[in-house]
């Protein structure tokens, strides 16, 4: 048993020791694969509830690396935060989006009831406290002809968690311009409520969690109640509800009920190339 454990301790290091190579391998990589071209934008869908249309998408990136292939955010975007690469990756991401948001408009026509197509773009807490923030914004919406009305800028409620001034002004800023904010991941830090009147958000996006406990039927009706008193709430306080991670027909007609707004999932459809999204949202267009 003894040497069983010691063996255990051998992989466990060996283990360890690989993520830290690799993690090390993918930090000094990071910069360079910026210059190279490396990064790609998958957007995915969100559909109105009430009536099914294609609204927008959010911005989600992935890193194609020579040796690893597809690299998902989530690996390196935490080490992009720690080495201020994530200020001219998260710019970058901005510009393609804002750009393919026009694309999208120019080709969709931003005809019918929904509207013209909308873009929703990621920032790490990193960017919120970068003095270029404002007018970087500002600059990629102008070169791109969009309006501001046709992003929103999705920040976490753990980056604005006891938020001062000095870090909400950007955010005010954007939003008196049109740009609409919205409070990422909501319920999964220690959420207050009341402190929703401070910030300058338009929408709350569910996190997922809620949205897996609507899987089973009937869902367990303190969860709905939980859902069901955020949404009041957000309505209340004119906030529209998102929900994301939705997988099935069910959770989406469980949240409609609800009177959630606007859903992400891969119910819809799954993180794709941009031609996708406009093929999706012609679909609507022509019924
Ligand atoms: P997020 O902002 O919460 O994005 C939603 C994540 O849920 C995405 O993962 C998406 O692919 C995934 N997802 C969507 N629908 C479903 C579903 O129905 N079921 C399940 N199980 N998952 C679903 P992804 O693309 O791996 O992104 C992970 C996180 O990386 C994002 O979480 C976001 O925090 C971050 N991220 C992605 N792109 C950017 C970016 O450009 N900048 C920054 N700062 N962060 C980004
Ligand atoms: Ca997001
Ligand atoms: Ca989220
Ligand atoms: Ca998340």
């Amino acid at each position: 048993a003894k040497s069983a454990g010691g063996n255990r301790y051998e992989v466990a290091d060996a283990e360890a020791d690989a993520r830290a190579i690799t993690r090390h391998g993918l930090t000094t990589a990071l910069p360079a694969a910026l210059d190279r071209g490396e990064f790609f934008i998958e957007y995915q869908p969100l559909v109105h509830l009430g009536d099914g249309t294609v609204r927008g998408a959010e911005a989600l990136v992935r890193w194609l690396h020579p040796q690893h292939g597809v690299i998902g955010p989530d690996r390196f975007i935490p080490l992009a935060e720690r080495t201020g690469l994530i200020v001219p990756l998260g710019r970058w991401v901005l510009e393609q989006s804002v750009r393919q948001a026009r694309d999208w408009q120019e080709r969709h026509g931003g005809t019918g009831a929904a509207g013209p197509l909308r873009v929703n773009v990621n920032l790490s807490p990193c960017q919120l406290t970068h003095p270029g923030l404002v007018q970087d914004t500002v600059d990629i919406l102008e070169r791109a002809g969009l309006e501001p009305d046709a992003l929103c800028l999705e920040v976490t409620e753990s980056a604005l968690i006891g938020a001062d001034d000095d870090l909400l002004k950007p955010l005010r800023r954007l939003s008196e311009m049109g740009v609409d904010i919205a409070l990422d991941d909501f319920g999964t830090g220690y959420s207050n409520l009341a402190n929703l009147r401070r910030l300058p958000v338009r929408v709350l996006k569910l996190d997922r969690s809620f949205t897996q406990s609507m899987q089973q039927f009937p869902a367990d009706p303190v969860d709905l109640k939980i859902v069901e008193g955020i949404v009041s709430l957000a309505h209340s306080l004119d906030l529209a509800v998102t929900v994301e991670g939705v997988e099935t027909g069910a959770q989406a007609e469980q949240l409609r009920i609800l009177g959630c707004d606007t859903a992400q999932g891969w119910y819809y459809a799954r993180p794709g190339p941009p031609d996708r999204l406009h093929e999706l949202a012609l679909v609507d267009a022509t019924g």
